[in-house]
């Protein structure tokens, strides 16, 4: 639990800690339920006023209603916002909120950095800086769903900055959190998790008994193209991640999303369009053939080649849709979620100026 002052984040418990903190200063049962209602509307303490007024100021002593501060926001043509919120540490975690007709979707930061240095993604040339607690997940949904109001979040993705099974405890956590009824109260199925491909956490997600959606970022089909865009595939190849999906497909009944972002003459080659085939033969999945976002010393991917790809994969009887990453003209699509050096030190709103020497390149 990350707090200033020794003061606990409140937005990283769950309803039974919740009570256990209010047992500690002699509340009654049904406070906890009446707190953790409040704290996942984003209430400061004294907006809670079905709360007595001494136990307000003894919360306001003890604890805080989340830690994190918003530093900027910014809303690309195509209707996608990045926010930027600030931990107290200093570090900066981007969330973007994207408005879809009929859905509204979060798409939430895991981690600060990631070990894992994909190719294409901002957020690995970082490294990883840290992990995020349970409640800084969570008050990501809760600061972008005040900001969405009236519309309502229906929608989560983990498709932020870092790997979301690497940072396993406090992401399921989070989802148990984001999905209670008392709280945001996003179904399951409505929350998925996007992996780089670590077969050991997907298998233990598919224990969980939830009906999480699960996204693999797959971009190749052989593992000799796959070794060099998703160096994890060295120590996992392809056939362990495969089987690894089987299992979630089997215990939660879900198909499997695989990630495919297209690099022309890399990985769209009919030959990879077969092997692809092949290798999904029999797993319930689908493919979202993605084009490249803008990136270092990477020309984006026009739409043509994707629906080409596509159309080979579609063509051979593989479910895929094409799919562009919404918030771009932010850094707030896939593959470009990075708080660099110069978001961290400038003001809020300097984005603009930030973004002319901003590196993009995760792709998810
Ligand atoms: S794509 Fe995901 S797993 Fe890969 S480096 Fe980026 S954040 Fe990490």
């Amino acid at each position: 639990m990350i707090a200033t002052a020794s003061k606990a984040d409140l937005l990283d418990l769950l309803p039974e800690e919740l009570a256990g903190f209010l047992r500690r200063l002699d509340q009654p049962a049904y406070r906890a339920r009446q707190l953790f209602s409040w704290l996942h509307r984003g209430a400061s303490f004294e907006d809670m006023t079905d709360l007595p007024k001494s136990l307000r100021v003894r919360l306001a002593e003890l604890a805080q209603p989340g830690t994190l501060e918003p530093r900027l926001q910014e809303t690309a043509p195509d209707g996608a916002t990045r926010f930027v919120l600030r931990a107290p540490d200093g570090e900066l975690i981007e969330s973007v909120l994207i408005l879809h007709a009929r859905r509204t979707t979060v798409c939430v930061s895991s981690q600060i950095g990631c070990a894992f240095r994909c190719r294409f993604c901002a957020t690995g040339q970082q490294g990883l800086v840290r992990d995020l607690t349970a409640g800084e997940i969570v008050e990501q949904v809760v600061r972008l769903q005040q900001a969405a109001h009236p519309t309502r979040v229906t929608n989560i993705v983990f498709m932020g900055m870092g790997e979301p099974l690497a940072n396993y405890d406090a992401v399921l956590k989070a989802v148990r959190l984001l999905n209670h009824p008392d709280g945001i109260n996003i179904g399951a199925r409505h929350i998925a998790i996007s992996t780089c491909g670590l077969p050991k956490g997907i298998r233990r997600l598919a224990a969980e008994g939830l009906q999480v959606a699960l996204a693999i970022s797959l971009h190749a089909a052989t593992d000799d193209v796959r070794d060099q865009l998703v160096p994890v595939n060295r120590k996992h190849p392809l056939s362990e991640v495969i089987a690894a999906a089987g299992v979630y497909a089997q215990r939660t009944g879900r198909k499997v999303s695989f990630q495919y972002v297209v690099l022309p003459g890399l990985n769209d080659t009919p030959e990879q369009a077969r092997r692809l085939v092949t290798l999904t033969r029999g797993l319930p999945c689908m493919v979202n053939v993605i084009p490249q976002n803008m990136l270092d010393g990477v020309t984006p991917t026009d739409d043509r080649a994707a629906r080409n790809f596509a159309g080979i994969l579609r063509a051979r009887g593989l479910p895929v849709a094409v799919r562009r990453s919404r918030g771009a003209e932010v850094l707030g699509a896939c593959g470009q979620l990075r708080a660099d050096a110069s978001r961290r030190t400038g003001p809020p709103g300097h984005d603009k100026a930030g973004r002319a020497d901003a590196r993009p390149a995760k792709a998810r």
